[in-house]
């Protein structure tokens, strides 16, 4: 439907032909549009199509269109699904861990009001996400309660901030480690005032050197788990049993960070700690994410002794760290769930993923090559999941990034290499229609 002319508006200056900013927002798509767009939002992109006609980028004529091609359907965020073709399980960038059918369900339930601090049935307040609570301590029954937080890193640092109050943190230097962009498990201990006891020395560990340490002015003995590197060669740490009866005996708190969220040993990661292990170990309170292994939402779960997270719970800064209702519906949705998605992906057969990989290259046309998987994001600390990729031509990597949905591969050796193993098998159609889009770009045939 074309923006009839205005009067007064036919003139020699191209420009006057610019349908008005009212006329554009009245279209019935335009207005409809407003449904998912605020329409401060589709205000400014009416602006900004108006202003690509100023510049002379395109004609007045093409106002409209344009306008009603940049609303397409464009959902209210800005954040896009992806395709995880790259292998890594807990890819931090692409969101890490990806919801269970369950717990995006749950997710959906809670999004409006909902009772996560309220008892419905006598009409009167309740603990806080009750039913994570309960669902983390049947997963868990080595754990006397649960405690969830923000993300991980809240999770370690209320535990150390509320466990050494004015006393030190004990901590190895061969655990002194940095996480991810920048940020410094160390730092991010000590940036609430906390001082830190630094014991041994990069590679070895004693015993005696936690000992020696323990003494009066002990807040809290802090384990950390190296999840994402390993030293290798001359080292020694002290078993996590071995270091829990000294810090009994010295009435001092054993805090262990796991990081990945494993719950129980897992076969395939033998040297991935594990919470029931840790708590069976001696760990007064252990910490884990939600969002790598464990397969749920971004979390921090404190799980041990009941005094501890009484402890924990209590402090000041639980408040300031406290997990949203969406997370705790999702977390308590992935746990009493079935197997997250996360850990379908490591425990995928090879001969599956093989079988798979080879039907869809062969419908590609791509050739099928030898590729790791990795559990990523802190976990697994790069231990190869041996695996399968469709190699196909480097210049669809980026045409795919860009596709809708985006397919996210690796490239490597000059290739574009496909690895299915963190996809489930119904979205192989995908996969083949968004590469064949991305062919199809590739020779020109589609330009927008
Ligand atoms: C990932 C990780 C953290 C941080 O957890 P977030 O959930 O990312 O905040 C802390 N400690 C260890 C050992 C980790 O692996």
């Amino acid at each position: 439907m074309p923006v009839p002319a205005q009067p007064g508006e036919e003139s020699t200056d191209p420009r006057r032909r610019i349908p008005r900013t009212d006329h554009l927002l009245a279209h019935p798509a335009v207005a409809a549009a407003s449904g998912t767009m605020g329409e401060r939002v589709v205000r400014d992109l009416v602006r900004a199509v108006q202003a690509r006609a100023r510049a002379g980028e395109i004609t007045p004529e093409q106002v409209q269109d344009e306008v009603l091609a940049a609303l397409g359907d464009r959902p209210a965020g800005s954040l896009r699904p992806v395709l995880n073709a790259t292998g890594v399980l807990v890819h931090t960038n692409l969101g890490r861990a990806p919801l269970s059918p369950a717990a995006r369900e749950a997710l959906r339930d809670a999004a409006g009001y909902t009772d996560v601090e309220f008892d419905l049935a006598t009409g009167a307040r309740a603990r806080r996400g009750a039913g994570a609570r309960a669902a983390l301590l049947a997963a868990c029954p080595d754990a006397e309660d649960a405690l969830v937080v923000n993300n991980g890193a809240a999770a370690l640092l209320l535990a150390t901030t509320a466990l050494a109050g004015t006393g030190e943190v004990v901590l190895s230097r061969g655990e002194m480690i940095e996480i991810g962009a920048g940020f410094r498990l160390p730092d991010l201990i000590a940036s609430t005032g906390a001082r830190l006891h630094e014991v041994g020395t990069t590679n070895r560990t004693h015993l005696v050197d936690y000992t020696d340490a323990l003494g009066p002015g002990t807040g809290c003995v802090l384990r950390i788990h190296t999840s994402n590197y390993r030293i290798i060669g001359f080292t020694s740490e002290v078993p996590l049993a071995e270091l829990a009866g000294p810090c009994r005996d010295a009435a001092v708190p054993l805090i262990a960070d796991l990081g990945s969220g494993l719950l129980a040993p897992e076969a395939l990661l033998p040297d991935e700690p594990d919470v029931a292990t840790a708590l069976r170990d001696g760990a007064d309170v252990v910490v884990v994410s939600g969002d790598k292994l464990l397969g749920g939402p971004q979390a921090g779960i404190l799980l041990g002794r009941a005094d501890v997270i009484a402890r924990l719970a209590r402090h000041p800064l639980a408040r300031a760290v406290r997990a949203d209702k969406l997370a705790l519906a999702a977390l308590e949705a992935t746990l009493d769930g079935p197997v997250p998605p996360v850990l379908d992906a490591l425990r995928t057969v090879p001969a599956v993923l093989r079988e798979r990989t080879a039907r869809l290259a062969a419908e590609l046309d791509g050739t099928v090559v030898p590729h790791a998987g990795r559990v990523g994001g802190g976990g697994g600390a790069e231990v190869p999941l041996p695996g399968w990729a469709i190699s196909l031509e480097v210049e669809l990597a980026g045409l795919l990034r860009i596709g809708d949905p985006a397919v996210v591969t690796t490239v490597q050796g000059g290739r574009c290499l496909l690895d299915l193993r963190c996809l489930p098998a119904e979205d192989d159609e995908r996969v083949a229609r968004a590469v064949a889009i991305a062919r199809s770009r590739a020779a020109g045939e589609v330009d927008r």
